[in-house]
């Protein structure tokens, strides 16, 4: 659809594609900000998720249940939030969110802050210094997202 940035773009680094949906590393200052942050976009426009037939349901909720179960994994986070909101961009599109206590918006949402312009200093935890994730490199979470779908 002309004008969705979801139909136009991949909307953030792609990691994995299915004929049915993609997963993306959301780019830019919340990616900076919010480690592991991504989303699992469904390829159609689609505008809800009661669009979507049972079997498509299952299939998409299933893709985001494996990239939070390899992020939890990678990641050892506090707790994942999974967010459906769509206003902005009507086309169904989920976050996958590894959330610290200590990461700079927790325990409000991710979208609770305003982010620095760039974000290069919105690196949460970069002023208590003890933030866990840190010892996980990208190569590292992104391989475990990889590893979730190589028996597709
Ligand atoms: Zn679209």
């Amino acid at each position: 659809m002309a004008g969705c940035e979801l139909c136009e773009t991949d909307g953030g680094e792609l990691l994995y594609r299915h004929p049915k949906f993609r997963v993306v590393r959301v780019a830019g200052p919340d990616g900076e900000a919010f480690t592991g942050f991504c989303r699992v976009v469904w390829n159609e426009h689609v505008k809800e998720m009661t669009d979507l037939g049972a079997e498509d349901r299952a299939v998409f909720m299933n893709a985001v249940y494996r990239v939070e179960s390899a992020l939890r994994l990678s990641l050892n986070p506090d707790k994942m939030n999974l967010a459906s909101l769509g206003n902005m961009t009507p086309h169904l599109h989920w976050h996958v969110i590894p959330r610290f206590n200590g990461d700079i918006a927790f325990p409000k949402p991710v979208w609770a802050v305003s982010l620095p312009a760039g974000g290069g200093n919105a690196v949460p935890g970069s002023a208590v210094g003890t933030f866990k994730e840190n010892s996980v490199t990208r190569q590292e979470w992104e391989n475990a997202i990889l590893r979730a779908f190589s028996t597709d």
